[in-house]
């Protein structure tokens, strides 16, 4: 982590400041030459920041006394903090302590190490954004900006690549999460958000659809179509068994020329036979 373990520059101060080791520190007055540093008695007090502005000092003189300086911190008690405090970031993005020897480091190697630090961070949204969904929600948002048009746009954009769709949500949240990436408030316009991604090469080969430069980059909230209204389950019942139907003579109505309840179900009589009986006989 960054910036000792994420502590602003005033905790580190005071981190410094309350070292249980502090009074002991390398460029404090030594107690019987109290103008002289205690770390090194060939050294004035104030050495690591150089004479005041009324002194000129060559470069190397510069060099041989900062050399000193450093020497001195190498040995001192307190340098992992010093140099923490002396190396971190202001709230307004500048060194805390801009001049002279801080923790063993010159003014020259804090400041490149500062820069060497902005670059890492600047490079670090070119990676995240390599993803489909945050490169087809930036692609999109070079192409158009009404919300429902960016997540369809995207959608084509990721379904030419294999890729499932991204609905109007998912295609905010990329949109804001663009912006933090990229370093920007949340109320940057989206033409400035793509000058910024474009700067960082995140947009190489993809154009830029102008807008009147009001639009945001982070859309207000949305209003989705409101649901289909939901249609309550069919329970299908079991079909039962079917009801043996006992049909009574008195209830069946008879058709003419048809044959009779009775016709159907009554015993042939036995008189009706007996003909062809003695005949057959
Ligand atoms: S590290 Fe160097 S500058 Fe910091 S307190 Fe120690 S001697 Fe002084």
């Amino acid at each position: 982590m960054t910036q000792a373990q994420g502590k602003t520059s005033e905790q580190l101060h005071d981190e410094l400041l309350e070292h249980r080791f502090w009074r002991y520190r390398g460029c404090a007055p030594d107690p019987d030459q109290p103008t002289r540093m205690v770390g090194d008695l060939s050294l004035p007090v104030g050495a690591h920041h150089g004479p005041d502005a009324f002194v000129v000092e060559g470069q190397r003189e510069r060099i041989a006394r900062e050399a000193k300086a450093i020497e001195v911190c190498l040995s001192c008690p307190v340098m992992v903090a010093c140099d923490a405090y002396a190396s971190s970031v202001t709230v307004d993005g500048k060194l805390a302590e801009p001049d002279g020897v801080w923790g063993g480091r010159r003014s020259l190697e804090r400041h490149k190490a500062l820069i060497k630090a902005r670059h890492v961070r600047v490079a670090a949204p070119r990676d995240r954004f390599a993803t489909p969904q945050k490169r087809a929600a930036l692609a999109a948002l070079a192409a158009c900006w009404e919300p429902f048009e960016v997540a369809a746009t995207a959608s084509r954009l990721l379904a030419s690549w294999g890729e499932g769709p991204m609905d109007v949500r998912t295609a905010n949240w990329q949109r804001s999460y663009l912006v933090r990436l990229l370093g920007l408030p949340k109320d940057v316009t989206r033409m400035r958000a793509l000058a910024v991604a474009r700067e960082q090469g995140l947009l190489e080969g993809v154009a830029v659809v102008p807008d009147d430069g009001t639009v945001p980059a982070i859309p207000p909230p949305t209003k989705l179509p409101p649901p289909a209204p939901r249609v309550a389950p069919v329970t299908v019942l079991p079909v039962p068994a079917r009801m043996p139907v006992r049909v009574m003579p008195g209830q069946v109505r008879e058709i003419p020329g048809q044959l009779s309840f009775e016709d159907v179900f009554a015993p042939a009589p036995l008189h009706s036979i007996t003909p062809d009986l003695e005949t057959a006989a």
